[in-house]
């Protein structure tokens, strides 16, 4: 856990966020700024600044197949996207692992 983390703060419980699933090693709530009608984060509860810090392709794997139980139950039959955003030249901002789930809208690809 890194104290100034905010995603570790999250997960503590000592800042609010709007929780959509929670396992053993995962936490998944809503983003603060949706880019898209469903747009959720999915998060390890451990600290990992990003995926290239990691090795554990179990937990990736798991932050992945949450994502997808979460995108069922959000009715995203149409289809979703999950992108993992890695370093400054992608636009990571907050530097705490997080799969985000988007989907509820045709995206357009390529991405920005
Ligand atoms: P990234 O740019 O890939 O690092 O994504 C960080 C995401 O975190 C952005 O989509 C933000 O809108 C989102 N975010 C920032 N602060 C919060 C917060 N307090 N609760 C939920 N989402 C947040
Ligand atoms: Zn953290």
């Amino acid at each position: 856990m890194a104290d100034d983390c905010l995603f570790c703060r999250i997960v503590r419980g000592e800042i609010p966020a709007t929780l959509v699933a929670e396992t053993a090693d995962c936490v998944a709530f809503r983003d603060i700024d949706p880019k898209a009608p469903t747009h959720v984060l999915v998060i390890p509860r451990q600290h990992v600044a990003s995926i290239a810090d990691t090795d554990d392709a179990a937990l990736v794997g798991r932050l992945s197949l949450l994502a997808a139980e979460i995108a069922r139950r959000e009715g995203l039959d149409g289809g979703y996207r999950t992108v993992v955003n890695t370093g400054p030249d992608a636009g990571q901002t907050v530097f705490h692992l997080h799969l985000h789930l988007l989907g509820g809208r045709r995206l357009t690809w390529p991405p920005g």
